[in-house]
């Protein structure tokens, strides 16, 4: 089961000057910074009461977020939903006939375990589940 959504994913071109957008917007300040360096992306973690937002910036063209970025321009990039147990949830996804890009559970930033849905079975949107890794995710 979905139980809520964990994040919105917003891919930035600079996490220094947006940040400055979005903690004016939402009147709170970063909470985290982190890279994860093997997608080649900075985040950096904003709470906006259960939910946050994640802004995701390319430290490589050729990544994810830098092919986004140069595809689609700066905007809202993923939605991620906040699961109890990831890999059940891979499996009822799976049998559902969604197609994952990741068919086991991978590290992710914010101490998390994370898995994309291919946009092309989410009616174009990217789909992450995402699962506190030090099990319950009462966040
Ligand atoms: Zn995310």
């Amino acid at each position: 089961m979905l139980r809520k959504i964990e994040h919105l994913g917003i891919a930035v071109e600079s996490i220094e000057e947006s940040l400055k957008i979005y903690e004016a917007l939402l009147g709170t300040s970063c909470y985290k910074i982190e890279s994860v360096e093997s997608e080649f992306v900075k985040t950096a973690f904003l709470q906006v009461g259960e939910s946050k937002i994640e802004l995701l910036e390319a430290t490589n063209p050729d990544s994810a977020i830098g092919k986004f970025l140069s595809k689609k321009g700066k905007g809202i990039h993923h939605i991620a939903f906040d699961v109890e147990d990831i890999e059940d949830e891979i499996r009822r996804l799976t049998a559902e006939g969604f197609e994952l890009i990741h068919t086991s559970p991978k590290d992710g930033a914010d101490n998390k375990l994370i898995a994309f849905l291919h946009p092309k079975s989410t009616d174009g949107v990217l789909v992450e589940l995402c699962q506190e890794k030090n099990g319950s995710s009462k966040s």
